[in-house]
């Protein structure tokens, strides 16, 4: 038995599934966690000193690569000047700045310490905004675990949501209406029923969270026409996008102006940091100014703000790493495309340093066609690419991360393993 087989047994006794996340298990590629013990680049090492290229970056977040020298030594001098004050301070005041100097759809913000904090909070700000109890989501996108958005599928884009998870009331869901990503009709008839009850329409402006779909050309558009017209929020929630397609997100990239946006993972550089910020006129309706309540004990923490802005700044000051990064992933992503086309049995979809390989023969632009993935044969693709090396996120529905310290090498090295899987596994078709 490995250490890690080990420590895993012992976890279960302890934590529910022994893990503090369900998409860290690794139930549904039938095996147990690999327990990670350090990391450093673009490279995990587990307990039992197995290495690892990562392709998961903590979700996200490790876009310069792990235990980055500058974010690490930002970290240990805020450390040792205290680790909490529950007090204003002056850098979380420079954080705010930084990103309301660079995202033109930001002109204030407020600091939270999670993506699900954040979507949670933006959504009682549209509700108080527009005094419309109504949201609109995506059916596949996910935007946290708070209780109105754990809704996916429900039963037709017509029909009010139905839980997702055991311990969520229909009175919390009641409100949260879906639509089919890509799909602007879907939305469009949720508006002609509801004309004056919806508050917001929230999407994740490339979805990531079914693997990655890209939005169609005129999707993001037409959600900012459809609300413009029937005056509900736009918010992106870029808690992947942000500060990982380009510096400014999704909104630069796409030239699509939300009202709102929701930040997380790379904004704490590793650390637990959330943001939801926009309009001015909208955020001034946020507690202590406005009737919006909304606080956070740790909010703003130093140590949590001193990793996020440091990797901030560093991805600020070097727009040349997002050209590096996306060139690199672009012939990355190009490469696994090569090989899918040959197997006929899957298929890539990317943009940026975002990629999945789904394996399905039709082409994927939503939930429904992502489901129709062969997740069997994705477990054993994750398997052998542990055993030779590769960590994939442990389930078909997740992202690749690229990082800007990821080497040619490295990816080309991927490139050769998934090849033999592919060679060598040609799945029931
Ligand atoms: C991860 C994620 C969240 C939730 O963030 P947490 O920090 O895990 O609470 C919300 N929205 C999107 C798009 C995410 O990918």
């Amino acid at each position: 038995m490995t250490r890690s087989q080990k420590i895993y047994e012992e976890a279960v006794n302890y934590i529910p599934g022994g893990v503090n996340s369900p998409v860290r298990a690794f139930g549904s590629i039938g095996s147990t966690p690999r327990m990670i013990a350090r990391a450093e680049g673009a490279y995990l090492y587990d307990e039992d000193e197995n290495r690892y290229i990562d392709y998961i970056g903590s979700w996200g977040p490790m876009i310069l690569g792990h235990a980055n020298r500058e974010v690490l030594e930002a970290v240990f001098d805020a450390a040792a000047k205290g680790l909490s004050f529950g007090a204003a301070t002056a850098i979380e005041v420079e954080m705010a700045k930084l990103i309301c100097e660079r995202i033109p759809a930001v002109e204030m913000i407020r600091m939270v310490n999670s993506g699900t904090e954040a979507v949670m909070s933006a959504i009682r700000v549209a509700r108080g905004y527009t005094g419309r109890e109504k949201i609109i989501k995506f059916t596949g996108c996910y935007h946290g675990h708070s209780d109105g958005l754990l809704v996916k599928a429900g039963s037709g884009a017509m029909t009010a949501g139905q839980p997702d998870s055991a311990g969520v009331t229909a009175g919390c869901t009641k409100d949260t209406l879906t639509a089919t990503y890509n799909d602007l009709d879907s939305v469009e008839s949720l508006f002609a029923q509801f004309p004056e009850e919806i508050a917001c329409v929230i999407v994740e402006p490339v979805a990531a969270n079914m693997g990655v779909v890209p939005p169609k050309e005129g999707f993001l558009e037409g959600l900012r026409y459809l609300c413009t017209r029937y005056h509900a929020v736009l918010i992106f929630d870029e808690v992947i996008t942000g500060f990982r397609l380009c510096f400014g997100g999704a909104s630069e990239y796409f030239g699509v102006r939300p009202d709102l946006i929701t930040y997380g993972k790379i904004i704490g550089g590793g650390m637990p940091v959330g943001a939801y910020g926009g309009k001015r006129e909208i955020m001034k309706l946020v507690a202590p100014v406005g009737p919006v309540y909304q606080a956070g004990t740790l909010s703003g923490n130093p140590v949590a703000m001193a990793a996020g802005i440091t990797q901030l700044r560093i991805l600020r000051d070097h727009p040349e790493y997002y050209t590096s990064l996306n060139e690199k992933s672009e012939q990355f992503f190009r490469k696994l495309q090569m090989l899918a086309q040959t197997d006929g049995n899957c298929q890539v979809n990317h943009i940026g340093s975002l990629g999945s390989l789904f394996f399905t023969d039709a082409q994927v632009t939503d939930y429904e066609s992502a489901k129709r993935s062969d997740t069997d044969r994705y477990a054993r693709y994750c398997n052998f690419m542990l055993d030779h090396g590769i960590y994939l996120a442990p389930a078909q529905f997740e992202a690749m991360f690229v990082s800007m310290v990821h080497t040619q090498e490295q990816l080309d090295e991927t490139i050769d393993v998934a090849a033999d899987f592919l060679y060598s596994d040609k799945g029931e078709a």
